[in-house]
C-alpha cells in the first residue's frame, strides 16, 4: 500500500490528498517561488477551466522555474484565451458519437463509459476541457442506461472506464460497477483510462489493488504521463504494485510543445515507464481543443522526434504516434 503519512504518522487517505489539491493560482505561484506577475493571467484563464493540481505533483516541479515541464501542464496562461482557427470545444467528435448517456461507442468491440467528470488534475491541453459532463455523466441513475446499452450489444468485448478519471470513484462504487460488468457474458476485458496513479499515487491503496484482482475480466490500465519527472519513486512503486496484481499497464502521452517535444525526454520517459512495468502505448498529437494551441507540435516535427526515438529504443518501448480524427474507426497512425 502506498501511503504518504500525515503529521500524526497515520496513512493519509487519498480523498484527503484530493481535497488538498491546489486550486488557487496565487498559492501555486507562491509554493514554487515564481514571479507573482503570473497570478493575474492564471486567474483569467482559470475562469474558463479551473486550476487543479495535487500537492504531490507540485512537489516534483523545480522551484523558481516557470518553464518546468510539469508546471506547464497545469498552469493557466493568457495564451489559452487567444482564439485560433481550427481549435474548437469538441475536437474529437465525442458528442455526435455518444451512444447514450455517458457511453461513447466509436470503435468496434469497445465502448467508453464516462464514469465521472472529476479529475485529480486539470491538464490545460485536455481535449475534454469543455466537455459537458453534467449532461453526459454516467453518474448515479445514468449508469443504468449506459449499462443496459452494454448488455444489449453483444458486439462489445471491452468496456473502458474513463471520464474524467474513473479512479475518482470510491473503491466500493468501482466494485459495484465491475460486478455488473462481470455479469455481462459477452464482455472479455475491462480497461481503465486513468491519470491517478501518476498525479495522486495515494489513490493506489490496498482496497483498489484488491478490487483490480477481484473481477473475472482481465484488466488493462492505461495511465497518462508525459514527462519522466512525473514518475518519481512513489509513483513507480504504485505502478509496480498494480502490475503485481496481474494488470497490463500501458501509458499514453500527448506530444506537447515545451513539455516533451524532444527525443531525449521521450526516451527517458519510456525507460522510466518500463522500470515501473509500464509499456508506452500511444503518443498523441494534440487534439485541437480551444485554448491549447500553444501546445501544438506540427506533424513534421513529431515525425522527426519519433524517428529519432525509433533509432534509440527497442520497438516495444516506442509509442505509436497517432492522432484522433472525428468519424474514424480507430486512432489514425501518423506515418511518413
Ligand atoms: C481512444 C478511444 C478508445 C480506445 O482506442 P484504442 O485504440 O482501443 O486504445 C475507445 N473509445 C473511444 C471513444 C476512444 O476515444
Ligand atoms: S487527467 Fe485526463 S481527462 Fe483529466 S484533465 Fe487531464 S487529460 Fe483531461
Amino acid at each position: 500500500m502506498i501511503a504518504v503519512s500525515n503529521r500524526a504518522g497515520q496513512p493519509r487517505r487519498w480523498q484527503e490528498a484530493l481535497r488538498e489539491a491546489i486550486t488557487d493560482p496565487a498559492e501555486l505561484v507562491e509554493v514554487l517561488g515564481l514571479d507573482p506577475a503570473l497570478v493575474e493571467p492564471a486567474r483569467r484563464a482559470a475562469e474558463r477551466f479551473p486550476l487543479r493540481v495535487p500537492r504531490g505533483f507540485v512537489a516534483r516541479m523545480r522551484r523558481g522555474d516557470p518553464h518546468d515541464p510539469l508546471l506547464r501542464q497545469v498552469l493557466p496562461l493568457d495564451a489559452e484565451l487567444v482564439e485560433h482557427p481550427g481549435f474548437v470545444p469538441d475536437p474529437v467528435g465525442d458528442l455526435p458519437s455518444a451512444a447514450g448517456p455517458g457511453l461513447l461507442h466509436k470503435y468496434a468491440g469497445r465502448a467508453l463509459l464516462i464514469a465521472t467528470g472529476a479529475c485529480a488534475v486539470h491538464c490545460r491541453y485536455c481535449f475534454r476541457r469543455e466537455f459537458p459532463y453534467a449532461e453526459q455523466l454516467a453518474g448515479a441513475s445514468r449508469f443504468e442506461a449506459a449499462l443496459e446499452l452494454i448488455r444489449r450489444d453483444a458486439s462489445l468485448e471491452e468496456v473502458i472506464l474513463s471520464g474524467g478519471d474513473p479512479l475518482s470513484l470510491s473503491n466500493s462504487r468501482l466494485a459495484e460497477l465491475s460486478a455488473t460488468l462481470d455479469a455481462v457474458p459477452h464482455l472479455r476485458r475491462l480497461r481503465l483510462h486513468t491519470r491517478h496513479p501518476v498525479v495522486l499515487p495515494e489513490r493506489v491503496d490496498s482496497g483498489l489493488l484488491d478490487w483490480l484482482s477481484s473481477t473475472r475480466l482481465p484488466v488493462a490500465m492505461v495511465v497518462h504521463a508525459n514527462h519522466p519527472a512525473e514518475i518519481d519513486a512513489t509513483v513507480a512503486a504504485a505502478l509496480r504494485s498494480i502490475a503485481d496484481r496481474g494488470v497490463t499497464l500501458l501509458n499514453q502521452s500527448v506530444l506537447l510543445k515545451g513539455v516533451n517535444d524532444s527525443a531525449d525526454t521521450l526516451q527517458e520517459l519510456a525507460e522510466r515507464l518500463f522500470d515501473a512495468r509500464v509499456l508506452p502505448y500511444y503518443l498523441h498529437l494534440l487534439d485541437r481543443v480551444r485554448g491549447a494551441a500553444h501546445f501544438e507540435v506540427c506533424e513534421e516535427e513529431a515525425l522527426k522526434i519519433l524517428e529519432a526515438l525509433r533509432a534509440r529504443l527497442p520497438g516495444y518501448l516506442t509509442p505509436r504516434l497517432v492522432r484522433e480524427e472525428a468519424g474514424q474507426h480507430s486512432k489514425t497512425p501518423v506515418a511518413q
